[in-house]
């Protein structure tokens, strides 16, 4: 094992204080000097390290730049002014920031970080089920691969699915890949949604009978729910939310004690910001997020491994869906 530098922990001290709810002490010290070292490499190279909600907390508000669900990373990737973009997420988030910015360099630094909903489809299914309900608008979650989103008309999140299929003034869309994602959104408006197969692995897990039980073991807890989860969950969570609203929720509602149905590192890493709520943590971890891990951020920025390429036909009409979105 490598020694631990005493200049890394000193340097990444305040970034500790931070976390140290979260975080132990004996840990912090394993992960300094990777902590360290990333933050240099950064002001070298000129990069920056965008980081979902679900990465773990010494990514997250350790080396981050920009932290969020994929809409507010989507968002804030057009406005990055860096040579070099280290997406701390999944293949298809890494996807789109280099959709959104063909010019930059952007680096997945593992690329087997995967996703059982973008995989759950591909372009040719998409082709299919055109021909299947013509006329009819395809709605493209951003958890899909590029070839996907190229045969979409238009992108959306969990964060703005409804207003999408609002705002496009139809009484019937095809909605993929999310099966639950699309069933919640169904019963929320009149428009008659079509929907694939896909699953979230993390959050097709949580069940009903999982929401009582949390209930009746912490009383008075509110629960909060993905819009990934199945219905059932939905229906008996007190708020659905893109893990930006259940983030949004508790900081404005402050619950004394609440609990997060979605991928784990979530409630810690929001946990950081609101000392004073109480987080009840049942953990289903997402295995892809957790591929990324300050190791191979590092080994990313000290050799540009591994750099996403898009065919560039598939990315002008993959942009033109994304970019239909954001413009909504
Ligand atoms: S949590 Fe679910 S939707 Fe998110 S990356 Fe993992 S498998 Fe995909």
């Amino acid at each position: 094992m490598a020694a631990i530098s005493s200049g890394a922990l000193a340097r990444t001290a305040p970034l500790y204080d931070r976390v140290k709810r979260v975080i132990p002490e004996f840990e912090w010290a394993t992960f300094a000097d990777d902590v360290d070292a990333i933050l240099d490499l950064k002001r070298k190279r000129n990069a920056v390290v965008l980081a979902h909600n679900y990465q773990t907390p010494e990514i997250f508000h350790g080396v981050a730049d920009i932290v969020g669900d994929s809409l507010a990373l989507a968002r804030e990737a057009t406005k990055v002014d860096a040579d070099v973009i280290v997406l701390a997420g999944v293949h298809f988030m890494a996807e789109t920031a280099k959709l959104l910015n063909p010019e930059k360099t952007v680096l997945i630094p593992d690329l087997k970080a995967g996703c059982s909903l973008a995989e759950s489809i591909t372009a040719a299914d998409v082709r299919l089920m055109r021909e299947r309900y013509p006329g009819a608008p395809i709605v493209t979650y951003v958890n899909t691969s590029a070839a996907v989103k190229a045969e979409s008309d238009i992108c959306c999140t969990s964060g703005n699915a409804l207003a999408i299929v609002q705002s496009l003034g139809v009484e019937h869309v095809i909605m993929l890949p999310d099966e639950y994602l699309a069933q919640n959104i169904a019963a929320q408006t009149k428009v008659k949604i079509t929907a694939w197969k896909g699953r979230c692995e993390v959050h097709e897990l949580f069940n009903a009978e999982d929401v009582r039980q949390l209930r009746e073991n912490h009383p008075g807890v509110t629960i909060l729910a993905h819009p990934e989860c199945p219905p059932e969950v939905v229906a008996e969570a007190d708020f659905s939310g893109s893990t930006a609203a259940m983030s949004g929720f508790v900081g404005k509602e402050h619950p004394a004690r609440v609990v997060l149905l979605t991928e784990c590192s979530m409630s810690d890493n929001v946990a950081v910001l609101h000392p004073d709520v109480e987080f009840i943590r049942p953990c289903n971890l997402c295995p892809h997020m957790k591929r990324i891990t300050l190791k191979n951020i590092r080994h990313a920025l000290e050799t540009n491994e591994h750099e996403v390429t898009i065919d560039p036909e598939i990315a002008e009409r993959a942009r033109r869906s994304v970019e239909r979105m954001l413009a909504l």
